[in-house]
């Protein structure tokens, strides 16, 4: 007899980091629902409600938009790999970790990559856009919505216009920005769009919620040469999602199940009132972390509300701080990442994550956590100003 190997019994965390955010009951239940074939009436089914749902959150009309079957960095790759094809020349925002990612996509899919950089935590200017485009003419710009490595939003409408202008297609990186800020996706035309699941949608990772406008798919349509990732390509996967049901590959049945009830409670919930919910939170856990001396790293107006980046005071320990976070209160906060490593914290409001509660208990524990480590604050001042702001904004 085998010995017996004990069932998983993984700890529930309050998942306050970069992603994954915490996720509904609901939808962890569709997970364990009766998988049934990829061909299957109920699946195909499933697959329609879901491209109309992820229709209304991303804003469109577009008819190709579907889950690619991977976590946010697999929509990043079908998002490249379909416009661009050898010698394409593509611009690529580099102010943070996700910028340098897709620039680093771009080239392997064979694109002649200019990169424009700003520092992290900066955001790219409609003046420095146009300039680049104009010396570069590319096929494509590239940028990230919300940089969740550095907590900064970056505005694409006025953008948009620019790259149209010169002839060009803007491709978005809005894993973070989708269901937790305005993401208008016809409304600031924007072309190649790619999201993730356990950002502000609160559902497990393992999908990438993509869409294409009609001017990109006249991109793909256009191409001389075959999309150079076989698993990506958009020509085959669309006709899975389409009229035909082609079998390309397995779809990951149960994760579109858990993905279908997370927009669906997103648009229970409402789009503006989730953006509201996840604006009054973020400035609640500002007032607070204030309080405690914290700063953010990002400059006010560009502040995402679902990443809060705040500096590490002198002399706290970044690491030490996370653990007792993690071990004593059972809450995951994320540390710097690249040049922020060790002097920044990622608190993240995603989705389910961003509830008054949670806030709350963060400032406690946090309070806790910098007194430990000789920090000094006003006892309860977190806490004591985000009541204030909560009985300011009922
Ligand atoms: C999380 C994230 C990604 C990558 O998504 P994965 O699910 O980790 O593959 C890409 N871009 C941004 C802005 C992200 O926050």
């Amino acid at each position: 007899m085998p010995d017996v190997i004990p069932a998983l019994t993984p700890p529930k965390r309050i998942l306050m980091g970069p992603g994954p955010s915490d996720t509904a009951a609901r939808v962890l239940a569709a997970l364990g629902a009766p998988t049934v074939g990829h061909l299957d009436p109920y699946f195909l089914q499933v697959m329609n409600e879901t491209q109309s749902m992820l229709r209304q959150v991303f804003r469109t009309q577009n008819e190709l938009t579907l889950a690619v079957s991977g976590t946010g960095s697999a929509g990043m790759e079908a998002c490249v790999v379909n416009l661009i094809e050898p010698g394409d020349r593509m611009v690529v925002g580099v102010n943070g970790v996700f910028g340098g990612r897709m620039a680093d996509v771009a080239g392997r899919a064979g694109a002649e990559v200019t990169k424009i950089e700003r520092p992290f935590g900066e955001v790219f200017s409609p003046e420095e856009v146009a300039a680049v485009v104009e010396r570069v003419k590319p096929k494509v710009v590239g940028l990230v919505h919300a940089e969740t490595s550095t907590g900064a939003r970056q505005p694409l409408e006025e953008i948009s216009k620019i790259v149209h202008e010169a002839g060009a297609l803007l491709l978005a990186d809005t894993v973070t920005s989708l269901g937790g800020i305005p993401v208008e996706v016809d409304g600031w035309q924007l072309d190649a769009v790619y999201s993730g699941t356990q950002k502000c949608l609160s559902c497990p990772p393992g999908l990438a919620p993509v869409t294409f406008s009609p001017r990109a798919v006249a991109a793909i349509d256009a191409r001389k040469t075959k999309v150079a990732s076989w698993y990506l390509d958009m020509t085959m996967v669309r006709n899975y999602w389409g009229q035909d049901r082609a079998y390309h590959h397995t779809a990951p049945i149960n994760m579109n199940y858990a993905l279908r009830e997370a927009l669906a409670l997103v648009l229970e919930e409402g789009l503006e009132n989730r953006q509201a919910r996840h604006k009054k939170n973020h400035l609640a856990l500002k007032a607070g972390l204030n309080a405690l001396g914290l700063t953010y790293s990002v400059a006010e107006p560009y502040q995402l509300p679902m990443l809060n980046a705040v500096v590490i005071p002198a002399g706290i320990d970044d690491v030490k701080v996370r653990q007792q976070l993690l071990n004593e209160f059972g809450i995951e906060i994320g540390g710097g990442l690249g040049p922020m490593k060790g002097k920044t914290w990622r608190i993240g409001l995603m989705g389910e994550t961003s509830t008054s509660r949670n806030v709350l208990v963060l400032l406690a524990a946090l309070e806790r956590c910098l007194l430990d480590q000789g920090g000094k604050c006003p006892p309860g001042a977190g806490v004591a100003a985000a009541n204030a702001f909560y009985a300011a904004h009922r």
